[in-house]
């Protein structure tokens, strides 16, 4: 599945099943910069939910960000009271003075823009700079990170999974309607791609979701290990036949990447020596090995896997237990980000065209 194809099936879901939330333009009205970026900082540490009548009460006190600019700081605190996290509220009322003194009484446009202001980071730039001014910009929180993280089965652990994360969504951006994309991701994972019990069945994502086909959605995202353990080394085998199909075998059900697909592998071990990996080749052949070899950070361990190749004429047959599936088909194939790099490291695959 085409990443547009990947687009357009979030947003049409979100066209359907779109959050009425206060601070959120309705379709088709131009969303307002200042309402956005007053929801976006009311939102960072606390629930929708909670935010609600407080983000009303705030907008009819100071509708404007001149009004909240020239309001006096306490005035401000007052009307912040009960949100808890006082340095927001003075951010926002700093914040709220530099677009007036410095930009005007216009928020800027860009990503970089915002990130100059008071109180605002990478993600609240990255959210206002989308929905406000729909810009191509991945606004990456919780809800976000477990999304994608599913979707594409990374098992990078956070937070170092977060720079591939933010380029995953970067690369789904559609050419227009970012603000919504960014919009339609928040709540498919607020209300569908939930923690517990995601409601895959109704999810715009279900049939390419690498999780879902695995039956691993909960064990995403991962988390950073608490003690990393030794490095384990292995060889990974990636074999393809003239007619351009690969060989894959799936994962047992039970214990690390359950139920997903892979290149044949050695055992992973701290002891693994290199140099003996033809015995464990799926199939005798003249293998080559590459120079550089795969590196991954799983929750309890760090491992180093070598990549071999080797081609075959076409009328070879798949050993037992594993199986050739034509490399158009990858996309829909379990892999986890693993095997992903291995197949990418060997050439078939680029994460950028995903
Ligand atoms: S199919 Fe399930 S796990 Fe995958 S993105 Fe959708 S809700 Fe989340």
């Amino acid at each position: 599945m085409t990443p547009e194809a990947r687009a357009a099936d979030l947003l049409a879901w979100y066209d359907r099943h779109r959050r009425a939330l206060p601070w959120r333009a309705k379709a088709g009205e131009q969303p307002d910069p200042y309402r956005v970026w007053a929801s976006e900082i009311m939102l960072q540490q606390t629930t929708v939910t909670a935010v609600k009548p407080y983000y009303e009460r705030f907008m009819a006190r100071f509708p404007t960000v001149r009004a909240l600019a020239e309001a006096p700081s306490e005035e401000v605190m007052q009307a912040w009271a009960g949100l808890g996290y006082y340095s927001r509220a003075r951010n926002l009322h700093a914040c709220a003075k530099a677009v007036m003194e410095n930009h005007r009484g216009r928020f800027p446009d860009t990503e970089d823009g915002l990130r100059a202001l008071p109180g605002i980071g990478a993600y609240t730039a990255g959210a206002v700079a989308a929905i406000a001014f729909d810009r191509p910009a991945a606004a990456v929180d919780g809800n976000v990170e477990r999304v994608m993280s599913r979707l594409f089965a990374i098992d990078d652990a956070l937070p170092g999974a977060r720079p591939l994360i933010r380029e995953r969504v970067l690369a789904l951006l559609p050419q227009d309607r970012s603000g919504d994309f960014a919009q339609a991701l928040m709540d498919l994972g607020a209300t569908i791609c939930t923690p517990r019990n995601p409601a895959c069945g109704l999810c715009p994502w279900r049939e390419p979701c690498r999780a879902r086909i695995a039956g691993t959605q909960e064990s995403f995202p991962r988390k950073a290990p608490k003690k990393a353990g030794a490095m384990r080394y292995g060889a990974a085998f990636v074999l393809t036949r003239q007619d351009g199909a690969i060989l894959l075998r799936t994962r047992p059900a039970k214990g690390l990447l359950g139920g997903m697909a892979e290149v044949p592998t050695s055992e992973w071990r701290a002891d693994y020596e290199i140099d003996g990996a033809a015995q464990d080749a799926p199939l005798p052949l003249s293998w080559t090995q590459l120079a550089e070899p795969v590196r991954h950070v799983f929750t309890h361990f760090p491992l180093e896997l070598t990549v071999f190749t080797a081609r075959v004429p076409e009328p070879t047959k798949a050993p037992a237990g594993m199986r050739f599936t034509p490399l158009a088909n990858l996309s829909a194939e379990p892999l986890p980000s693993l095997m992903l790099k291995v197949v990418e490291r060997a050439g078939l695959y680029s994460s950028k065209t995903r």
